[in-house]
C-alpha cells in the first residue's frame, strides 16, 4: 500500500471518529440538561406539598384558639352583668376587646392561609402533570441515549484501535505532517485533487504534479494548505 493510501485511510478513521466525538459530545449534555429540569420541579414539588401540610397544622392551631377565643369572650360577655364596680367593668371590657382583636388577626391569618393553600394547590398540580410527563420522557430519552451511547462507544473503541495499527503503518515524517495539518486545518490532512484543485482550499493544481498525483508515485501536498493530495477514483 502506498503512502498516500495510508494517509486516505487514516483521514477516513479520523473524520470517522469526528462523527462519532460530535453525536457523543452532545447526549450527555442532553441528558444532564433534562435531569437538572426534573430535580428542579421535583424540589419544587415536594417544597409546595411540605407547604401545603404547614399550612393545614398552622389553619387547625388557628380554628382551636379561634373556638377558644370565641367561648372566652362569650363568657366575659356573660360576666359582664354580675361586676359591681366601674374598675371590674372596665377591665373585663379590655380583655373582651383585647380578645376580640386576637380573634380578629387569627380570623385575618386563617383566610390568607386559604388563600396561599389554593394557590399553591392550582399551581402544584399543574407542576405536577409537568413534572410526570417530563420523568417519562426523560427516563425514555435516557434509555434510548445510554443506548445509542453504548453502541458508539463500541465502535469507537474499535476505530481507535483501527488507528492506532494504521499510524504504525505510515512514516513518522508524514504522520507529523498529518498531525499539523490535521490541527491546523480543521480535522481534514487529506483531500482529493480531482478537477486539477486541491479541494481542501480550491488551489490550483500544475498538470505535471497531478500526473505523478494520479499515478500515486509521489507524496504531493497542497502549495497553498498542505493537505495531502491523492486521486479519487
Ligand atoms: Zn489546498
Amino acid at each position: 500500500m502506498s503512502a498516500i493510501d495510508k494517509l486516505v485511510e487514516l483521514q477516513e478513521i479520523d473524520s470517522q471518529l469526528q462523527e462519532l466525538e460530535a453525536l457523543l459530545g452532545n447526549l450527555p449534555e442532553k441528558v444532564a440538561e433534562l435531569k437538572a429540569e426534573e430535580e428542579r420541579l421535583t424540589h419544587s414539588v415536594t417544597t409546595q406539598r411540605n407547604r401545603l401540610k404547614e399550612i393545614a397544622v398552622q389553619l387547625g392551631k388557628n380554628e382551636l384558639e379561634i373556638q377558644s377565643c370565641r367561648e372566652n369572650i362569650d363568657k366575659h360577655k356573660d360576666q359582664l352583668s354580675l361586676v359591681n364596680s366601674n374598675r371590674q367593668y372596665d377591665a373585663m371590657m379590655a380583655e373582651i376587646e383585647h380578645l376580640q382583636s386576637l380573634l380578629d388577626q387569627l380570623e385575618t391569618q386563617n383566610l390568607e392561609l386559604l388563600e396561599e393553600k389554593s394557590e399553591i394547590e392550582t399551581h402544584l398540580s399543574s407542576e405536577e402533570e409537568t413534572l410526570q410527563s417530563l420523568s417519562a420522557d426523560l427516563s425514555e430519552r435516557r434509555e434510548k441515549l445510554e443506548k445509542r451511547y453504548a453502541a458508539t462507544a463500541a465502535e469507537k473503541e474499535e476505530l481507535l484501535a483501527a488507528r492506532e495499527a494504521k499510524v504504525q503503518e505510515i512514516d513518522k515524517p508524514y504522520l507529523r505532517q498529518y498531525d499539523r495539518v490535521y490541527q491546523a486545518r480543521d480535522g481534514l490532512a487529506v483531500v482529493p485533487a480531482n478537477g486539477n484543485a486541491c479541494q481542501g482550499c480550491g488551489a490550483v493544481v500544475p498538470p505535471q504534479i497531478m500526473a505523478e498525483i494520479k499515478k500515486g508515485s509521489r507524496l504531493h501536498s497542497c502549495d497553498v494548505c498542505g493537505r495531502f493530495l491523492y486521486w479519487e477514483t
